[in-house]
């Protein structure tokens, strides 16, 4: 009888790449970049691991970057950014920022 009862929920460590949480977004994190310090906070909070701190193709600054893959849209983020560099959008509005 022992060996049915599951050691532990995840049993097959690093298969959470294979599933794409971006899915589930109804909003998005947008960076200023000219407020953004660099820092790395949002990185250690993103529960995704969707976050990268990049060069800036603006200039040698360094930037927080989100992987719209794995971000959900929790807003945790924007939440602990201390520079308030962050704003959450919904997809329609980040749409038309782009254009
Ligand atoms: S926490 Fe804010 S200031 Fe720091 S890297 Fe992230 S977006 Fe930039
Ligand atoms: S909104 Fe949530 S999932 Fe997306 S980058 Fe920010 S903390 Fe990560």
């Amino acid at each position: 009888m022992r060996g049915d009862i599951p050691l532990a929920a995840v049993d097959q460590p690093g298969t959470s790449r294979a599933y794409h949480t971006g899915a589930w977004r109804l909003v998005r994190p947008l960076v200023q970049e000219e407020k953004c310090t660099g820092c790395g906070l949002c990185n250690l909070y993103c529960p995704d691991a969707a976050i990268q701190v990049v060069k800036s193709e603006r200039g040698s600054r360094r930037v927080a970057r989100f992987n719209p893959l794995y971000c959900k849209g929790c807003g945790i983020c924007a939440a602990e950014c201390k520079a308030g560099a962050i704003t959450m959008v919904t997809e329609d509005n980040a749409r038309e920022a782009a254009k």
